[in-house]
């Protein structure tokens, strides 16, 4: 009779325990798909975020009417840029300070100034910070002991002066623009420091600082003849990120005149071109898509070892159920439910996504889009190297900050799929190794 009891809970702990396990997993594959780049979303996000639209793209739209930026788009363009407007609006709660309320019109000016910066990407929200802090003018910053026009604060707020704000956004050609600048410190620290990652920001930003870098070694040349930018860029990369931000788009053309490499390059961290924002994505021209294709993982190689992991994963799961069947007969039902759930989940976190672009392999996963993806800069890989040429394993060997390691994907695409791949990658010039 006891033993009986002890059987039963422990069967029923079993199932509690499988179950939370998979809500668990479900609920990371959501999560990471979904809610990172749309945070602080409630239930009915999209009914409300719709609600809010419906009433007031009207106002916003009017708001938008002089805006230097919007201006310049399509018609089409415009309808993109005022509903992300509108859904930043919805999104972030703007904090007035000294002040009593800030009007919708300077919170749709502030939002934006984040759309400009962002038009370009697919991630625009600037999902890691949620508030807007609003001061009528400069404030005293008790940490720094001085009176500040705007910061950004890493637990997820930016702060303006209102004044400064619209100075910024009046003189249009001055290359000072308070809420360009604050945003594109607020863009850095969500896009390199968190997870929140438009997919190939990293990838050019690093590219940009790279040159930067150089860039501000030879700072006493730049600075000391008429530089466009002003002395603050000499500060710090972060500041003389923003402070060509500020430039790129209100003196575009003297930056490029000053600043062509950097300037070419900032169009692709930016996807835009300020020059001509009506024209496609600057990426898309430099970063042409040659391949792409998901590779799904063969039931039917049973003998590699990246296809048994899940299996093996599984398996003190398993051995757990087989116990607990074995004591409770009437459980086995809710069991195979459990583990046919988990089987195909398993498998679909091994799916990857496969993209050759002119200059790099970008490897993404399938299923968890923003959990991991790596991207192969074709001068840095050594070489790649696919085991069991026929379904298999993809090695890449890899250069990168003085340091070679290997990465390793499953790859199990048919003979033609991998003979395009192997072409398109021998056409680029990397170096191929079978084994
Ligand atoms: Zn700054």
């Amino acid at each position: 009779m006891k033993m009986e009891r002890t059987g039963e809970i422990i069967s029923y702990s079993t199932v509690i325990f499988l179950l939370l396990l998979f809500i668990w997993i479900t609920y990371q594959a959501i999560y990471r798909t979904f809610i990172i780049p749309f945070p602080n979303i409630p239930l009915f996000f999209y009914i409300r975020k719709k609600k809010f639209y419906k009433k007031n793209i009207n106002e916003i739209k009017r708001h938008l009417n002089n805006h230097p930026f919007f201006i310049k788009l399509t018609i089409q363009q415009q309808e993109v840029f005022a509903s992300r407007v509108s859904d930043f609006l919805f999104l972030k709660k703007f904090i007035p300070k000294k002040m009593d309320s800030v009007s919708f019109e300077y919170k749709t000016l502030i939002a934006a100034t984040a759309i400009q910066l962002t038009f370009g990407l697919d991630h625009y929200f600037l999902a890691h910070f949620s508030k807007i802090y609003v001061y009528p003018s400069k404030y005293y910053s008790r940490q720094k002991h001085q009176y500040h026009k705007g910061e950004i604060n890493l637990r997820g707020a930016i702060v303006l002066s209102l004044e400064d704000f619209i100075s910024g956004l009046k003189n249009e050609n001055d290359g000072i623009n308070l809420g360009l600048h604050e945003m594109a410190h607020a863009l850095k620290f969500n896009n390199i420091l968190t997870k929140d990652t438009d997919d190939m920001f990293r990838y050019h930003y690093n590219r940009w600082q790279q040159e930067a870098e150089v860039q501000l070694i030879k700072i006493e040349e730049l600075f000391c003849g008429n530089s466009v930018l002003r002395d603050y860029a000499r500060e710090n990369i972060d500041e003389f990120f923003s402070v060509f931000i500020e430039n790129f788009f209100e003196r575009p053309a003297s930056l490029k005149k000053e600043f062509p490499v950097l300037f070419e390059k900032l169009k692709l961290v930016l996807n835009i071109d300020p020059e001509n924002p009506q024209a496609p994505g600057p990426r898309n021209s430099v970063m042409e898509k040659k391949y792409e294709k998901v590779i799904p993982v063969d039931l039917k190689l049973e003998f590699n070892p990246t296809v048994i992991l899940p299996f093996a994963m599984a398996l003190p799961i398993l051995i757990t159920g087989v116990m607990m069947i074995s004591l409770n007969p009437y459980s086995i039902f809710s069991y195979f439910v459990l583990i046919f759930l988990f089987i195909p989940l398993s498998f679909l976190i091994k799916y990857k996504k496969y993209l050759l672009y002119g200059n790099c392999l970008v490897v993404k996963s399938f299923l968890f889009r923003n959990l991991k993806m790596e991207v192969f800069d074709f001068r840095k890989i050594d070489y790649i190297c696919f085991r069991n040429a026929r379904g298999g394993e993809l090695m890449i060997k890899y250069y990168e900050d003085n340091q070679i390691s290997d990465y390793k994907f499953i790859w199990t695409s048919d003979t033609e799929n991998t003979a395009l791949f192997i072409e398109t990658i021998k056409k680029e010039g990397v170096l191929l190794a079978v084994k």
